[in-house]
């Protein structure tokens, strides 16, 4: 059985719109790199009752609990001692730890204000762990019957350096030579519920691999967690869970290495030597911006039109201004349009046309918010799919560059279109 933990992380500003807790995400990944998997997470506000009782509720449930945060001078600073009411043991003022703190105060040639004594206080039966890059040491307490408790400090430098000192090497001891390996798959432009259909009966039947399912706007992640004695023994397990899951997704499935769509596609587009152009107006430049992210991508980009009005599409993609009069600028032939219109103004392989409507107004019953016609022409083939998606408009445009990807992937890969 792999050891389990409850992560707390300190500090009131994080319950505020101002400040993130990056520590706990950040201790949870490197936890699970030793074998150890993390139940909980949660984030206190600088008070003692709550704090004193989201620590006891952190002990009672996990093998290891890791506390970040509340570890300085002042008197919001609370974590010393709110852990050891929870834990109904006494602090005390260590004196070689005191002394560590007046010396460095002395080393940047300052006098050490008397709070600052308080950083020296160690909970009953806990080993101090040396911070050498601030004042706040650590703390880490053997509970007994596998059970242990680590304060770190908040500052996200001290923490990770601490953790990597002291935490992860005394946890990979315990967690008995686990080792843990992971694969994951990426599906895009189908739906969390489509894929836990397909996935769901066969994954479920194993306990190791552990799976999980993470969604998106028009992205679905698969993530296969295996433990065993060995790297190697821990990474066939993964793989293979995901094998088959990959062989009954099929086609769908378009990355198994952690590769995001763009630069699937980006990566397909330079292998093949082919060449593209965009002709954008609800996603805005979007898909160039997916693109242009992967290094290297003016050998098959060669340019992408922001197209939003419909005299901008007749000039640059000279589109008959007819043809808009007539469909209307959100329509199939507008779509087609585009995509042709960039493929022959820029002499390209491929040429991709995007056209909808992103909301929050502009929707009638006939062209709702949320449809968009994507097209692709090129490549043997002049695809327009019509799509209605759901969202506020950020996710709309996401879904929308994310099936454009898509067609355009599955076109350069001979596959089928959406
Ligand atoms: P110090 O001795 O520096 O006061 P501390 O252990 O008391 O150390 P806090 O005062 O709680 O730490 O936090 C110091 C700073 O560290 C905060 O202002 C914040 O920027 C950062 N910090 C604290 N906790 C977290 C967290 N969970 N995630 C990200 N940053 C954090």
């Amino acid at each position: 059985m792999a050891l389990t933990a409850a992560i707390v992380a300190v500090g009131s500003e994080m319950l505020g719109l101002g400040r993130e807790d990056t520590n706990g995400p950040h201790i949870t990944e490197r936890l699970l790199d030793v074998g150890v998997s993390t139940l909980s997470r949660v984030v206190v506000a600088d008070d003692r009752r709550t704090l004193v009782s989201v620590l006891r509720a952190a002990l009672d449930t996990a093998d290891v609990v890791v506390v970040t945060g509340g570890l300085g001078p002042t008197c919001d600073d609370l974590t010393r001692e709110a852990t050891a009411q929870a834990l109904d043991r006494g602090l005390r003022r260590d004196p070689a730890a005191l002394d560590t703190l007046r010396q460095r105060f002395a080393h940047y040639g300052r006098t050490m204000a008397a709070v600052n004594e308080q950083q020296a206080d160690v909970i009953e039966g806990a080993i101090l762990l040396p911070n050498p890059i601030g004042t706040a040491p650590g703390q880490y307490l053997d509970l007994g019957a596998e059970r242990s408790l680590f304060l770190l400090p908040g500052p996200p430098h001290e923490m990770k350096g601490l953790l990597e000192s002291d935490v992860l090497p005394a946890l990979r001891e315990r967690a008995g030579g686990t080792v843990i390996a992971r694969r994951q798959l990426r599906v895009a432009a189908t739906g969390e519920s489509d894929v836990e259909q397909i996935a769901g009966p066969i994954y479920s039947r194993v306990d190791n691999p552990r799976t999980t399912i993470l969604s998106a706007a028009g992205d679905v992640e698969l993530d296969f967690v295996a433990t065993d004695i060995s790297l190697e023994a821990a990474q066939d397990r993964a793989d293979a869970l995901a094998r088959e899951v990959e062989s009954a997704l099929g086609a769908r499935v378009y990355s198994d290495d952690g590769r995001r769509l763009h630069e699937v596609v980006a990566g397909l587009l330079a292998e093949q030597g082919r060449t593209l152009a965009l002709a954008e107006s609800c996603t805005g430049g979007l898909i160039a911006g997916r693109l242009t992210a992967v290094p290297g991508a003016s050998t098959f980009l060669d340019r992408g039109f922001v197209t939003y009005s419909n005299a901008s599409k007749a000039q640059e993609l000279a589109i008959d201004p007819a043809l808009i009069e007539r469909h209307g600028a959100v329509s199939e032939e507008v779509a087609r349009a585009m995509a042709n219109g960039a493929r022959r103004v820029a002499q390209t392989d491929v040429g991709i046309g995007v056209t909808g409507i992103a909301g929050p107004d502009g929707g009638t019953p006939e062209k709702p918010v949320g449809l968009v016609y994507i097209a692709l022409a090129g490549l043997g083939g002049d695809i327009v799919r019509r799509c209605r998606f759901v969202g506020e408009r950020e996710r709309v445009r996401v879904q929308a560059v994310q099936v454009a990807l898509e067609l355009l992937r599955r076109a350069l890969l001979g596959l089928p279109p959406l």
